[in-house]
C-alpha cells in the first residue's frame, strides 16, 4: 500500500532568495544595538502574523511550525485574544498584581485551577490549587524551586542531564543540556544535582530500551540519592514531562511514575516543569496527564499567554497555603492585558485546541515516520500531539552528521516557506500553533520534505 508520503500531492513553494533587502537592513540595525548574546537560528524578520502563517518584511509568506517556540497556541493574533487585549488595555493596563487585587488575574487564577487534576486536598480554600503569576518560564521555575525549598526546609534540587528550565540564576543551574549555556557564569545556585533522563532513543546506559528507565531511576535511588545527597535533604525533583530543548524526547515509559513513586517514598515534592509541553500542546492540557501522575507543583509559561508574557507556579492547596505572606512576589505577575489574553487562550485551548493538538499532532507525526520509512537520514521521530521531534543521523554517501543535516534542512525549509527550529544537537522541533489544521500538516510535510530532498542533493 501506497503510504502518504508517496502519494504527497502537495507542493512545496520553490526555495526563494531570503532575507529579502527589507529583512538584511533590519537584521544590520538589529546587530547594531541588540545584545549578540542571543543566537538566532535564521534571518527571519516578522511583519505581520495570521493564525498559523506569518509574513516577513519583504511580504514572503511561511507556514510557522514553531509558533514563536512553542508560544503561539491559539495561532497568531487569534482574533479572541486581540479583542481581549484590546477592551482590557482600555480599562487599566497594571495594578501590581502582587500588591493589588485584580478581577482579570483572579478570573486567569480560578481557570488555570479549574484545568488541574483533582486531588481533594483544598478543603481550607475550597479548591486544590493556587496560582502565584510571574511573567516567564524562568521565573516560574525560580518561583517553583523558592516555594520547595521554603515549604520543605530542604535545599536540595535534582534535575536531568538534558533539562532546559531557563536562563535565571536558579533554572540554570538546573539546565543541564549544553556546557555554553553554563560557561562563564560560576558558581551557581549550591545544592543543585543531576540524574539520568530516560531517553530511549539515546539511552544513558547501555541497556535495552525497555530496561532504561529501571536503569535511570536504579542510578537516581541508588547512587545519587545514597553517594551524594540524601533524601531528607532534598526538597524537590523537577522534570520536564517530555524534555524539550534536549529534543523533544519522551521519556521511557514509567519514567515519571517512577518519580512520583520515590518522591512519595521520601517526602520529596516532584515539580513538573510544563513550561513547553503544557496548554494542550500534547494532545492533554498537561504532558503529566500521559503518564498517570499528580505533581506537587506546576511550572507554566509559553503557550499559557497566547503571546503575551506570562508564566504560572501552580501547587497543591496544602503547600502554598504554607507559603506565606511577604515570602515572594514580583512587580508584573497579574498584569491586566496579560491575564485577559492568558484567560481567552485557556478558554479556546480547553473548548477546542487540545482535542485539535491531539487529532492533528498524530497526522502529521504519522505523516513524520513515513519520512523516516523513506529517509535513512531520520533516526528517530517521537512525540505527543503538536510536540514532535525528528532527530537526523549521519548516513553513508553524506559527509554531514546529524546536527549538519538537521541545521542544513532547517534552512532549507526558510527557503521554502517553512519556519522550523532545531531541539537539541540533530534534532528539529515540529511546534506548530494548536491550530494546525490536516491541510496545513500536509503542507508542512510536503516543505519539510523537500528541505530534505534540497540538502541530499548538495
Ligand atoms: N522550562 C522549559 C521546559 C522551557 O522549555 C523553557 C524555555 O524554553 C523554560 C523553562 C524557560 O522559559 P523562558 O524562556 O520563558 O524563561
Amino acid at each position: 500500500m501506497a503510504t502518504a508520503v508517496e502519494t504527497m500531492t502537495v507542493q512545496a513553494p520553490d526555495p526563494i532568495a531570503v532575507p529579502g533587502p527589507l529583512a538584511r537592513a533590519l537584521v544590520e540595525r538589529d546587530q547594531a544595538v541588540f545584545a549578540p548574546c542571543a543566537g538566532r537560528a535564521y534571518p527571519f524578520v516578522i511583519e505581520r502574523g495570521e493564525g498559523c502563517y506569518v509574513w516577513d518584511v519583504d511580504g514572503n509568506r511561511y507556514l510557522d511550525l514553531n509558533a514563536g517556540i512553542a508560544v503561539v497556541a491559539a495561532g497568531h493574533s487569534h482574533p479572541a485574544i486581540v479583542s481581549a487585549i484590546q477592551d482590557q488595555a482600555t480599562r487599566f493596563t497594571h495594578m501590581a498584581g502582587t500588591d493589588f487585587y485584580n478581577e482579570p488575574m483572579i478570573r486567569l487564577c480560578e481557570k488555570i485551577e479549574s484545568l488541574m487534576p483533582r486531588t481533594g486536598l483544598g478543603q481550607t480554600t475550597g479548591r486544590d490549587w493556587q496560582v502565584f503569576l510571574c511573567n516567564s518560564g524562568t521565573e516560574a521555575v525560580e518561583g517553583a524551586i523558592k516555594m520547595a525549598r521554603y515549604v520543605t526546609g530542604r535545599q536540595g534540587i535534582i534535575a536531568f542531564f538534558g533539562a532546559f528550565h531557563g536562563r535565571s540564576y536558579g533554572s540554570l543551574s538546573l539546565t543541564a543540556g549544553s556546557s555554553k549555556q553554563r560557561h562563564g557564569y560560576y558558581p551557581l545556585v549550591p545544592g543543585t544535582y543531576h540524574s539520568f533522563f530516560a531517553n530511549p532513543y539515546r539511552r544513558p546506559f547501555d541497556v535495552a530500551p525497555e530496561q532504561v528507565t529501571e536503569a535511570c531511576l536504579g542510578y537516581l535511588e541508588q547512587t545519587l540519592l545514597r553517594t551524594i545527597v540524601g533524601p531528607q535533604d532534598v526538597a524537590a525533583i523537577i522534570v520536564e514531562p517530555i524534555q524539550g530543548e534536549a529534543g523533544y524526547v519522551v521519556p521511557a515509559p514509567g519514567f515519571i511514575s517512577g518519580l512520583r513513586e520515590i518522591c512519595d517514598r521520601h517526602g520529596i515534592l516532584l515539580i513538573a516543569d510544563e513550561v513547553q509541553s503544557g496548554v494542550g500542546r500534547t494532545g492533554k492540557m498537561w504532558a503529566f496527564e500521559h503518564e498517570g501522575i499528580i505533581p506537587d507543583i506546576v511550572a507554566s509559561a509559553k503557550g499559557l499567554g497566547g503571546g503575551m508574557p506570562v508564566g504560572a507556579v501552580i501547587g497543591q492547596t496544602p503547600l502554598m497555603q504554607r507559603w506565606i505572606a511577604g515570602t515572594h512576589g514580583n512587580t508584573y505577575g497579574g498584569n491586566g492585558v496579560v491575564s485577559a489574553a492568558a484567560y481567552e487562550t485557556l478558554a479556546l485551548v480547553e473548548q477546542e485546541l487540545t482535542a485539535n493538538a491531539a487529532e492533528v499532532g498524530a497526522y502529521l507525526q504519522s505523516g513524520l515516520a513515513d519520512l523516516q520509512r523513506h529517509y535513512d537520514c531520520i533516526g528517530d521521530v517521537r512525540g505527543r500531539g503538536l510536540m514532535i521531534g525528528v532527530e537526523f543521523q549521519s548516513v553513508p554517501g553524506t559527509s554531514l552528521d546529524g546536527a549538519a543535516m538537521a541545521q542544513q534542512i532547517m534552512d532549507a525549509a526558510f527557503k521554502r516557506g517553512g519556519l522550523l527550529l532545531m531541539a537539541g544537537t540533530s534534532t528539529i522541533r515540529f511546534c506548530p500553533p494548536l491550530t494546525l489544521t490536516r491541510a496545513q500538516a500536509d503542507e508542512a510535510l510536503a516543505i519539510f520534505r523537500a528541505a530534505i530532498d534540497d540538502v541530499l542533493a548538495a
